[in-house]
């Protein structure tokens, strides 16, 4: 299937469906080690001495050196 533009013209690209797509990066972050955290929903972010610090609804706070956001157009890291 061929993609479109809004304004209809066939452009390059590719279409990829989301649930199979997320499941496939999850499986792979999985498998280089990541560890995975379901049903979380981050409420805050700071840094502080070169780490990033992401708190978490349940009261939770994780630390990295880097922070990926993936939570969308108004996601918490968005903005
Ligand atoms: C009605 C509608 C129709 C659309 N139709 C099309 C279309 O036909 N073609 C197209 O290409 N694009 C379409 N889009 C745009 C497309 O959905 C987005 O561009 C795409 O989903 C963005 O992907 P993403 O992974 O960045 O964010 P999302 O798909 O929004 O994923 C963000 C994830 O982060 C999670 N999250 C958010 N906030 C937090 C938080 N504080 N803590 C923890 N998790 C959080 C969410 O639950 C979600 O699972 C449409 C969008 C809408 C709203």
């Amino acid at each position: 299937m061929a993609p479109f533009s809004p304004s209809g013209e066939e452009v390059s690209g590719f279409i990829v469906g989301r649930s199979k797509f997320d499941h496939f990066l999850l499986r792979e972050a999985e498998k280089s080690g990541a560890e995975i955290k379901t049903e979380k929903v981050v409420v805050g972010l700071y840094q502080e001495r070169g780490l990033v610090y992401v708190k978490l609804k349940n009261g939770e706070t994780l630390k990295g050196k880097l922070v990926i956001g993936a939570d969308g157009v108004s996601g918490r890291t968005a903005v």
